[in-house]
């Protein structure tokens, strides 16, 4: 086995900019050859576990021939075409069968490229929505402290600016109002102060539910989001769930809002929407949002539309992910995973700098008390075999819910094993 890096690596990192990555002082990036299953090997032949699925978007694991054959197969018949004006039977399909499984009131589906950009859409519906019925003053969106929602200017304005990803455009980001999530009695009365004062402005309240990701993986109880729904409606203001993380199996329901019994105005999607092969994503709108554009006056039309929106090859790749979630036993294996996560991360909770371990679904999160310097960390858990990219003070593991109970455990042990040596 050799650790010497392609000419490719050599020859074309020089030309590449990497996210989140200070280029001057970062390791060279980790040259991958393939992946397959609940692996990745590298150029140099090692082969890794990968613990957090691509960003949390593999569920099923890489290279599923179902996905594969989709997708080869809508290739061959039509790769792309425009939206406007035009559509066709993936995108229909797929609009059709998600509105099937998020359930009644969850009506109309607008096909984008990336989840940063469903966010905006659904800040933007919201908006319009109220311009369209005569409030054009309804324009502020109710962020909460702890999330994350993209990177884009549109969501760097709802992302917590605590979390310290945005800082270098302060001041250039017209950011919206943040609030704590009503997790007591007391959130909840000072919430509905600030709701009461000015509610005729907000246009939506905007949280990620039950699980805030890229915040800190942090998790709430469902009541919170009841409460929510509760106050959204007392208040005739939207309620937009985040679903990119959660959505599709990774809290151990198919959608977290199922937990809660109750439901949005609009929910995003993307990330495991497509298996996590293809850029995809979906803003779904109530019947009650969309009938606030349907009008004979052309200004109430919602004004977006990316040029790769409801692309054929993503809508093919998501028909095929939502096969696999019918086909096979994936809410079953989010189950085991969770009983997994929780023994094999449990022992973590015993190491000094451990502040709390987390799990819900497939989530495993080990909050540290301060923050580790986290490509020494990387470079252990590589070391190991395994592929796992902490940040900030979290560890953390989100596997394809495929994964086999040995590489699991193996990941939890490492995570153990790498903590309880710096700690
Ligand atoms: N919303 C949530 C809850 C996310 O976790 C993310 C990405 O991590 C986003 C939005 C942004 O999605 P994307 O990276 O596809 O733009």
């Amino acid at each position: 086995m050799s650790t010497s890096s392609p000419d490719w690596l050599t020859h074309g990192h020089p030309h590449i900019w990497l996210p989140y990555t200070q280029m001057k002082t970062a390791d060279l990036p980790a040259p991958v050859a393939r992946t397959q299953g609940c692996r990745i090997e590298l150029a140099d032949g090692r082969v890794l576990i990968d613990g957090i699925a691509s960003w949390w978007t593999a569920c099923h694991g890489y290279n599923h021939p179902h996905i594969v054959h989709a997708v080869q197969a809508q290739l061959e018949r039509m790769p792309h075409v425009m939206f406007g004006g035009l559509v066709h039977e993936p995108a229909l399909t797929l609009a059709r069968r998600l509105c099937a499984l998020l359930g009644p009131g969850l009506d109309r589906v607008f096909f984008t490229e990336s989840g940063s950009v469903s966010v905006e859409v659904a800040m933007k519906m919201a908006m319009q929505y109220w311009s369209n019925l005569g409030e054009p003053q309804r324009r502020r969106i109710l962020a909460f402290r702890g999330g994350y929602h993209g990177d884009t200017f549109g969501t760097m304005a709802v992302c917590d600016p605590g979390i310290g990803m945005h800082t270098a455009f302060d001041g250039a980001v017209a950011r919206q109002d943040l609030c704590e999530l009503p997790t007591d009695e007391a959130r909840a009365d000072m919430l509905e102060a600030w709701l009461a004062a000015r509610a005729d402005q907000v246009a939506a309240i905007l949280v990620e539910p039950l699980v805030q990701g890229a915040g800190g993986m942090r998790m709430h109880a469902p009541a919170v989001l009841a409460r929510l729904r509760e106050m959204a409606d007392r208040h005739g203001i939207l309620l937009i769930f985040d679903e990119i993380f959660t959505g599709f199996g990774r809290t151990g329901s198919l959608f977290a809002f199922e937990q809660a019994g109750v439901r949005p105005d609009i929910v995003t999607l993307s990330k495991a929407l497509t298996g996590g092969t293809l850029p995809l994503a979906a803003t779904v709108a109530s019947q009650r949002v969309f009938e606030g554009f349907w009008s004979d006056d052309p200004t109430h039309a919602l004004m977006h539309g990316p040029t790769y929106m409801g692309h054929a090859l993503g809508c093919a790749a998501a028909l095929a992910s939502l096969d696999l979630f019918e086909t096979e036993p994936r809410l079953a294996q989010v189950r085991v995973i969770e009983g997994l996560l929780r023994e094999g991360l449990a022992p973590c909770n015993a190491l000094p700098g451990v502040r709390e371990v987390r799990v819900m679904g497939a989530i495993g999160a080990i909050e540290l008390t301060s923050r580790p310097d986290p490509a020494a960390l990387r470079r252990a858990f590589l070391e190991a075999g395994a592929w796992i990219r902490p940040f900030g003070r979290i560890v953390y593991l989100t596997p394809a819910f495929v994964m086999p109970p040995e590489d699991l455990r193996r990941l939890t042990g490492v995570i153990c094993e790498v903590l309880g040596a710096s700690a």
